[in-house]
């Protein structure tokens, strides 16, 4: 074992390894050297995306039909890991939620038009996608979403708000939640559904918000008034917006917290080489005692983290209803990125509190990890309902 990922694991066969080789090769040629001009800048160049396509990357989780690979989940495991571990959260969820998040509700629901629309070219990096659920009244609680989309002929006349979209500020389509009414409709959350709105439709209205989190993910929110949406945008069925979105959560929860794990790794490894070169007194501080039981301790929640995020990928593949292991690897997972960021943040004494270090960045990222695809608090009140029937 070398670092923090590189401990052999049975869900990783020898071609998992060499891809995740591949993958290291690639991040370290074509992207950390222009990541933090990405971050500084608040977005990534359609270069980039190209070149991850061009790997194969935006789509390894997609089907063939669709330009994907559909390789085995635990390539998407190597990919997400080692995305992380490159240690620039903007890149990171930029990429993240354009090939888990967005496109995935075209590939599991999507019409064979759309598809070919919007998710082949995604997988290409021809079009970016965006995902756009949250709204100013509404995150943790989605009965609270208000967007309305109101029938006309053969289109649906969408109004609404929403809120820290990632990739919002570039993106070329926005999946979209929205309310669709209908005498049929019986709940709060029965006439929900998931549209696909073009970046340049008349009336989408794009402001870059100032999120001091993932900043190369051009975060923005997004007005909508009487945007003219075709009808076969609408994903999936109509009304069945709420069981997609409980559905694809398990993958942006789940992914969300396999990339944590590279962050955290990425973090030690960060702090490990500060530590190294820090004199102190008559040796450097790696030498401490105290510092590196703090380091052991950190490196054994990673390493433990990363197991319980393999064995919910693994629970994933099989079920894509996994509810209890993706929220426990998301909960899991982006809490001890955050426990980590901030004991490194702390060993890396007066540094840790520059505007604009790598550390103070690498806090700011992984606290908010925390809170988007649901807030830690959510994460463990579907743990205690979802797998513990005595608790519920
Ligand atoms: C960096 C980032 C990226 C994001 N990207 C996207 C995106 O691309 N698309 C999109 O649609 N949305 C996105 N979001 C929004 C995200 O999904 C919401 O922030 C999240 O669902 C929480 O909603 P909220 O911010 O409205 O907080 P609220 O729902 O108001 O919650 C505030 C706080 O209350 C606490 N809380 C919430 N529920 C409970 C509970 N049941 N019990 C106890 N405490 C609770 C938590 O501490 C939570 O942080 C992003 C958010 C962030 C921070």
């Amino acid at each position: 074992m070398t670092g923090p990922l590189d401990g052999a694991s049975p869900y990783f066969t020898p071609e998992h390894e060499a891809f995740r080789a591949s993958v290291r090769l690639f991040l370290h040629k074509e992207v950390v050297p222009y990541a933090a001009e990405w971050e500084r800048r608040r977005s990534m160049p359609r270069s980039a995306w190209h070149a991850f396509a061009a790997e194969g990357l935006l789509g390894l989780n997609h089907p063939v039909s669709a330009g994907g690979s559909g390789l085995d989940f635990f390539h998407s495991v190597v990919f997400l890991e080692e995305l992380g571990r490159i240690g620039f959260g903007g890149v990171r969820f930029a990429v993240a939620l354009h090939a888990y998040m967005g496109t995935s509700y075209l590939a599991t629901n999507g019409s064979p038009e759309l598809r070919e629309r919007y998710l082949r070219p995604a997988v290409a990096g021809d079009l970016i996608a965006g995902l756009a659920i949250t709204e100013p009244q509404a995150g943790s609680d989605l009965s609270r979403l208000a967007a309305t989309a109101v029938d006309d002929g053969d289109e649906l006349v969408v109004d609404g708000e929403k809120r820290f979209v990632v990739n919002g500020s570039f993106a070329d389509f926005f999946v979209t939640a929205v309310r669709t009414p209908g005498p049929q409709v019986r709940s709060s959350q029965g006439d929900l559904s998931l549209v696909v709105i073009d970046r340049s439709a008349a009336g989408v209205h794009v402001r870059p918000n100032d999120s001091i989190a993932w900043r190369a993910c051009g975060m923005a929110d997004v007005g909508l008034r009487q945007v003219r949406v075709p009808k076969a945008n609408v994903i999936g069925r109509r009304n069945s917006g709420f069981v997609q979105i409980m559905r694809n959560m398990q993958l942006e929860r789940l992914a969300a917290g396999i990339s944590a794990v590279g962050d955290a790794a990425h973090c030690l490894e960060l702090t490990w080489r500060h530590l190294k070169g820090r004199g102190m007194f008559e040796s450097t501080l790696s030498a401490k005692q105290a510092v590196r039981h703090t380091m052991a301790d950190l490196l054994t929640e990673v390493e433990a983290t990363r197991r319980l995020t393999h064995h919910a990928a693994w629970s994933y593949a099989r079920d894509p209803l996994a509810i209890t292991e993706c929220s426990m690897a998301k909960l899991k997972a982006t809490e001890v990125a955050r426990t980590v960021a901030e004991e490194c943040r702390h060993l890396h004494g007066s540094e840790g509190f520059r505007e604009g270090s790598a550390i103070v960045q690498i806090v700011h990222d992984a606290q908010a990890a925390t809170v988007a695809a649901g807030a830690s608090e959510v994460m463990r009140d579907i743990v205690v309902q979802s797998g513990y029937e005595e608790f519920s």
